[in-house]
């Protein structure tokens, strides 16, 4: 139904002509500045309210009176006003809530604008995600879930990215979640202070984004918001939304007054466009929340628009006096950023032809982290803010990605009518929470406590559902009948080593565990269990894929506090098959002497094997296994060198903290924009700028025995640090496990956790961080590659995202970190990685979230008038790991990319308890997905899911960039039709965007492009054979596949 416009408005409106207020009329001549008005609303996916209390009005008013719900309904209304006016929805998520609430004639009416372009969707993912502490495989898995949702409901392909708050910008962004993501440009609002100013002084806030050294055509076109002023507001003064100061509007205002207002406007204007090289410049009308009161603000913005037009053309305004000498005339009109897009394209092209491809927009290569807006303002403490949330959001992600494979494998036809809906759909909740999880305030850790609580909690609601409907799923394929013998159970608190029904299960003679291990890699992997058992003892583990048993002793699980009833038995799996399983059966059955578990004869080998793994002197032991050798001091544990792959290195790991900027007790010792600039959950500041760490040392250790290898334990002088250091027989990787908390504060000072690992490495300054999961960048001291960097703070100046890995090298050796969540990490010496692992402050630092970060194990008290705001408990305990690998000369990339997939991908477990004799299972228990001989060593199975009965969403990766490594950086192909065999014959694959809302090949007839260069080169190369795709460094291919019906 096609809604019918009313122009009734208010009196002074009554003048206006279509020539006074229009949209998209942009005037092709370099003597007019086209001025492009953009209503939008930043509406945060959770921040100081959680997502509902955002969404629906009045709730928890005091903290916020903002309500989404209001935004759209009032915008929808404010639209149909005017057919000039326009707006841009941003949130998908925000706009599915809203969505689901209306009836047909809204929706037809929500269509109609669309079509008449007023409305216009950006972006358009779930949320704005970060782009420091996401991973890419949650970027894009939030972008697919509101891609798809527009693309099922109106049709509609965003165009266009908008990342306007996120704190830095990666290099992902710009070549995945930009270009691969079919949008032409992508804009922002936060760059480093020092690089805005010098890109003001020299027409740079906008130009080319070539962001891969490894993709082919990946520029896109970038923007600075907020009239390049570092944020994505109005002109100054001029915020006409409901929560906005009075003063500043327009309507009521005298010819005189509004005159006035209008010569500043103007003058604003010029400034703006003095800033960049063409004749567009972009308005982006609104800020956090703005529209609540959408029929004030669009009529004030028309008031604006209309009287400039008018002002101008009777002369009463001297537009060439604010404007010259490069302009002497003002266009102003309604726009959107897609048709913004299209001018500065238009611009490009000309200057193409004039010039011969040459462009006086500069491209930029490099990403735009760290962040800082003002000389000790470092936005570098959210790298790690809340890092126990950013393993949660990890492990959620990996469970997702695993389980919608296991759903794949397992066809389950009178399950499949319950996908037709998102609310039956068992992966649902965890889509949702996930991509609410991404948010910029979300995984970053800068939301307040209850929002962070409610996103932890969306996800542990998500994961639960998700792997109940998986773990039935392997129930019913491994037991048929015996199904409801067997239950198969998650243990999402395995890190804790809590696991009920394991400990359970290994209580009597009379039961056992049954543990399920589900390998998501297309490639082998083997991991190292780690169960929890009921007690000291001697248990039977059995693989049942070839009824070999070993006994074996059950260990205490460490030091923990959290564990100190526990035991652990040790299982290597041994080479689990690619996206297959394996089961085994534990029972506490073995008749092995408690005091020594060598007299078992069938441990002969093993304790032959340890014998050789370990030797000590005085003052040094060496543990060695089938890739290197380590050697730790015998009284504190610390390691002191490695040797691996032929290459040794000296190797020691300290710890330490720096205590958080507060300025109750800290002084500024340089001239500072703000001498009251805390350490909080945005920024990263040290209390002095050079600040050293205060070590904390290591008192004691343990060596321990285990029966895949051995391990470390570490005591401190401070009892809220312990760590374990492995080695396992089977693994070419050192690693340490951590356990922080609480960390004390009874000094009344926040501190910042860190741990250094120094190496006999010549790094020169130079180290290396990934983006995002995908390519790794070099870092170097005190250097940024655009622009003459002034340092203020040298410590959190140089901390930088570490998604999955960091390393140094030199042409002797190379020495590769991976870590299993987004931390910040830096080299502040040569030879020296550090990374932050947790963060506890006691001041805020005034960045918006108005609330120390200060985590503990009770959360907080309501806020007002519910309760006030108080935290309960001690500080939380957290643990993590880094995995270490040391190899030859210039090798770290390869190093760690060897690991990276495994950190993310982990084998998913599922344990399940049985009665003695335990049914059996089928041995053919190993899906046939045809995958036996696995996918090339560098390729990742990124999303293998089922989008209907017939129809599947593939996402292949090439997980090496082009200088990772002389073998595994060259192109590869993938047999898709292998991939299925266990499901169908292959009927047909189309290539996608990245995110699966249109084809490819309609793409590339509509993209617009920047590079010069004609013909998609990746065409070239990459065509598909049959069912044959190849893959090029670092490239991610994207299918949507159907099968026959069989
Ligand atoms: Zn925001």
């Amino acid at each position: 139904m096609r809604p019918s416009f009313t122009f009734s408005f208010a009196s002074f409106l009554l003048c206006l002509t279509a020539a006074e207020l229009q949209k998209y009329n942009a005037i092709d001549s370099d003597h007019v500045l086209n001025v492009h008005v953009v209503p939008h609303s930043h509406d945060d996916v959770g921040w100081l309210k959680t997502v509902e209390q955002y969404y629906y009005p009045d709730q928890n008013c005091s903290i916020s009176p903002n309500s989404v719900q209001k935004i759209l309904s009032t915008t929808i209304d404010a639209l149909q006003q005017n057919e000039a006016r326009t707006f841009v929805v941003v949130e998908t998520k925000f706009f599915a809530m809203w969505w689901k609430e209306q009836n047909d004639a809204v929706k037809d009416t929500v269509r109609f604008l669309v079509a008449n372009q007023q409305l216009s969707f950006v972006n358009g993912g779930w949320c704005m995600h970060d782009e420091a502490a996401t991973h890419f495989v949650g970027m894009i898995d939030q972008m697919t879930t509101g891609h798809t949702f527009l693309e099922r409901e109106l049709g509609y392909i965003p165009k266009v990215g908008w990342q306007l708050d996120p704190f830095g910008h990666s290099v992902t962004q710009a070549s995945l979640m930009t270009s691969k993501m079919g949008f032409d440009a992508v804009y922002f609002g936060r760059i480093d202070y020092q690089d805005l100013a010098f890109r003001h002084s020299t027409q740079q806030c906008e130009g080319l984004w070539n962001a891969s050294t490894s993709l082919e055509d990946t520029t896109v076109f970038w923007g600075l918001t907020g009239s390049y002023s570092g944020n994505y507001g109005p002109p100054k003064g001029f915020c006409f939304d409901a929560y906005c100061d009075p003063e500043q509007r327009l309507l009521g205002l005298t010819e005189d007054t509004l005159l006035e207002r209008l010569k500043d406007f103007v003058q604003q204007l010029r400034a703006q466009s003095d800033r960049t090289s063409d004749n567009h410049i972009m308005l982006t009308m609104g800020e956090d929340f703005n529209y609540m009161d959408a029929a004030t603000n669009f009529a004030n913005l028309d008031l604006l628009i209309a009287k400039l037009m008018i002002y101008q053309h009777s002369g009463r305004l001297d537009v060439p006096q604010f404007l010259g000498p490069r302009h002497n005339r003002l266009n102003i009109f309604y726009s959107s950023p897609e048709y913004y897009t299209q001018q500065k394209h238009k611009v490009w092209k000309r200057r193409q032809d004039l010039l011969s491809n040459e462009t006086e927009w500069k491209t930029k290569t490099d990403d735009f982290f760290p962040y800082s807006s003002c000389e000790n303002c470092f936005w570098t403490g959210y790298f790690t803010s809340r890092t126990s949330f950013k393993r949660l959001e990890r492990v959620a992600s990996s469970l997702l990605l695993a389980s919608r494979q296991i759903d794949v494998l397992i066809s389950n036809e009178e399950l499949l009518d319950e996908y037709n809906c998102d609310c039956c759909h068992p992966f649902y909740e965890l889509e949702d929470a996930l991509g609410v999880a991404q948010h910029h305030d979300g995984v970053s850790g800068t939301a307040k406590q209850h929002v962070a609580d409610d996103y932890a909690k969306r996800l542990s609601s998500g994961m639960h559902r998700a792997s109940a409907h998986v773990a039935n799923l392997l129930s019913e394929r491994m037991y048929a009948v015996n199904s409801t013998v067997i239950h198969l159970q998650y243990c999402p608190l395995l890190n804790e080593t809590i696991c009920p029904v394991a400990e359970e299960a290994t209580k009597s003679n009379g039961t056992a565990l049954h543990v399920v291990v589900y390998n998501p890699l297309g490639q082998n992997q083997s991991t190292v269990l780690r169960i929890p058992v009921a007690s000291l003892a001697c248990y039977e583990i059995t693989d049942l894929s070839n009824n070999i048993s070993i006994c074996d002793h059950s260990i205490r699980a460490a030091m923990q506090p959290a564990d100190t009833s526990t035991y652990v038995v040790y299982y290597d799996t041994g080479s689990l098959p690619p996206l297959g399983y394996k089961t085994f059966q534990i029972s506490k059955q073995c008749d092995c002497p408690t005091t020594d578990i060598f007299r078992n004869p069938s441990l002969v080998i093993v304790e032959k094997e340890r014998r050789r793994l370990r030797k000590a002197t005085s003052t040094t032991i060496a543990v060695t296994n089938d890739f290197m050798t380590v050697e730790f001091d015998t009284i504190t544990g610390q390691m002191k060198r490695a040797v691996s792959d032929g290459t040794g290195i000296d190797l020691v790991q300290d710890w330490g903290y720096y205590t958080s900027f507060d300025h109750q007790w800290d002084h500024s010792e340089v001239p500072a924009v703000d001498p009251t600039q805390n350490s909080g959950a945005y920024i990263f500041r040290p209390s002095t700028p050079t600040q050293d760490i205060h070590h904390l040392l290591p008192r004691k250790a343990t060596v321990v025995d285990t029966p895949q290898g051995a391990e470390v334990r570490i005591e401190f002088h401070q009892n809220w640090i312990r760590q374990t250091t492995r080695i396992f027989q089977s693994q070419p990787f050192i690693e340490v496990e951590y356990e922080i908390g609480p960390i004390p504060i009874d000094d009344l000072r926040g501190k910042e956790i860190v741990t250094r690992y120094r190496a006999s490495i010549a790094s020169k300054s130079a180290f290396y961080t990934d983006s995002n999961g995908r390519e790794f960048l070099r870092r170097q001291r005190n250097y940024r590659p655009s622009w003459d960097l002034d340092v203020f703070e040298p410590v959190a100046g140089n901390f930088y995202p570490v998604n999955t890995a960091i390393f140094l090298q030199d042409k002797n050796a190379s020495l590769s970190v991976v870590v299993d969540r987004s931390q910040g990490g830096s080299s502040l010496q040569d030879g020296t990685l550090e990374l932050m692992v947790q963060r506890r402050n006691l001041a805020d630092d005034a960045k918006g979230v108005g609330e120390p970060l200060n985590e503990t194990s009770g959360g907080m008290t309501p806020y007002p008038p519910y309760g006030n705001a108080e935290r309960v408990g001690d500080g939380v305990i957290i643990r993590g790991t880094h995995r270490i690998m040391i190899g030859k000369g210039l090798t770290g990339a390869k190093l760690a990319r060897s690991l990276m997939d495994s950190a993310f991908a982990e084998p998913l477990i599922f344990f399940g308890k049985c009665t003695i004799p335990c049914p059996a299972i089928f041995q053919s228990a190993s899906f046939s997905s045809g995958l036996s001989i696995g996918l090339p060593k560098n390729v990742m199975l990124i999303t293998f899911a089922r989008l209907n009965t017939a129809k599947y969403l593939l996402r292949l990766g090439h997980q090496y960039g082009v200088d990772d490594d002389d073998e595994l950086a060259e192109p590869v192909s993938v047999d898709i039709g292998l991939l299925f065999l266990g499901i169908g014959e292959v009927d047909t694959i189309d290539e996608m965007t990245l995110s699966g809302n249109q084809k490819w090949e309609s793409l590339q007839k509509t993209k617009l492009p920047w590079s010069g260069e004609t013909g998609s080169t990746s065409d070239k190369d990459t065509s598909n054979k049959g069912n044959m795709v190849v893959l090029r460094p670092m490239e991610i291919r994207t299918f949507h596949v159907t099968v026959k019906a069989q």
